[in-house]
């Protein structure tokens, strides 16, 4: 273990860990745009955007807070006015190149550069970047890339390389022209890009957003955290709720997914509002489906079983499950086959 002082509070961490994981432990706000705890472990900081600089006791220059490792004896601070003009000056420059549209921003109001911006008192900057105009994507099914609105952070390029290891995405361009792309400026759509979406997660901006039926600002939803429906592994997520109405999904950070999802997970809700959704049980009548209560559909199952058995025996039966029901409730379903029908007829659509 590694003894650091933070603004004054003393801690222990573990050799090897950095300065924001000692901020963290002594329960200290350092910000960041780039950083993610959840990456660094997987693949080192970006350290890219200087926001989490901080001054420590003996060192000429400010040290990022996410890519410098504590030594035994470090005094940090990290609110003293050089640390704060750092930081404001790091969103000046970021803002100089930035398209602000916070108005009309579906990302307003969840937007780290904002609230960065607010927290800092930043309303505008001293710098004039040559505001590169890059054509918006919209050719993915699901989300919009906006170039305009990126601060080159690389949380994208990190989350589709290392988590959804498909490395659809990397930075193209010097400069002010530096920009997270497929290959060749290609569109979005034209790369091997799966849609998963974790880059739409990460991105602290608005320069990645979901495609919306219904616009929502991120005070109007209320979050339910749920489990995935789609397959068996159980991923947590967060629905968005707008007036009785889910508008969206967010990834939770559950032991199955550590904050990432599919797409189906990510982008697949629309169904439950959806009008053709069914929602009663239909029985066959006359050649028609039409219609029916639950119990007149299991009392036609309990003797349509009863009357099979009765008739041709258990081996006649069989049950099929499905991995979109919880691992409890495949596990009643096979009991009721195996102990109620009396067969071992049983499987799986998982195994298809
Ligand atoms: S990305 Fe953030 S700072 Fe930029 S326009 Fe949208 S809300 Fe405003
Ligand atoms: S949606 Fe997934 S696969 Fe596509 S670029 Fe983003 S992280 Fe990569
Ligand atoms: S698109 Fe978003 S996540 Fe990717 S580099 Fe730009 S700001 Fe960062």
């Amino acid at each position: 273990m590694v003894k650091v002082c933070i603004d004054g509070k003393s801690v222990e961490v573990p050799k090897g860990s950095m300065l924001i994981d000692a901020a963290k432990e002594a329960g200290v706000y350092v910000p960041t745009l780039c950083y993610l705890e959840l990456h660094s472990k997987m693949s080192g900081a970006n350290s890219s955007c200087r926001i989490c600089m901080v001054e420590v006791a003996g060192r000429k220059n400010l040290a990022a807070a996410c890519s410098t490792p504590v030594v035994d004896g470090m005094d940090v601070k990290t609110d003293t006015d050089r640390v704060v003009n750092a930081r404001k000056l790091m969103l000046e420059l970021l803002l100089s190149d930035h398209e602000q549209e916070c108005l009309t921003c579906a990302k307003a109001g969840k937007c780290t550069l904002q609230d960065l911006c607010y927290e800092n008192d930043v309303k505008e900057t001293r710098y004039r970047g040559i505001m590169s105009s890059f054509p918006q994507d919209e050719t993915n099914e699901f989300y919009v890339r906006d170039m305009n609105k990126c601060i080159n952070c690389r949380r994208c390029v990190n989350a589709c390389a290392n988590f959804q290891c498909t490395e659809a995405i990397d930075f193209a361009g010097r400069g002010f022209k530096a920009h997270p792309t497929p290959p060749f400026d290609d569109s979005i759509n034209e790369s091997v890009c799966v849609s998963c979406g974790n880059c739409v997660s990460v991105c602290p901006t608005g320069a990645l957003l979901p495609k919306t039926r219904e616009k929502y600002r991120t005070w109007e939803v209320s979050k339910t955290r749920t489990t995935c429906s789609y397959c068996g592994v159980g991923c947590s997520m967060d629905l968005l709720v707008k007036g009785g109405k889910v508008v969206g999904v967010e990834p939770a950070d559950g032991h199955a997914n550590n904050g990432l999802l599919c797409v189906k997970g990510r982008f697949g809700y629309n169904f439950i509002n959806h009008p053709d959704r069914l929602k009663k049980p239909l029985i066959r009548k006359d050649g028609d489906l039409v219609e029916a209560t639950w119990d007149e559909a299991y009392d036609l199952i309990v003797d349509k079983i009863q009357k099979t058995k009765a008739e041709f025996g258990s081996e006649a039966l069989a049950g099929l499950t499905s991995a979109r029901v919880t691992n409890e409730e495949n596990y009643l379903f096979q009991k009721m086959v195996r102990a109620g029908f009396g067969t071992n007829n049983i499987d799986h659509c998982a195994r298809l």
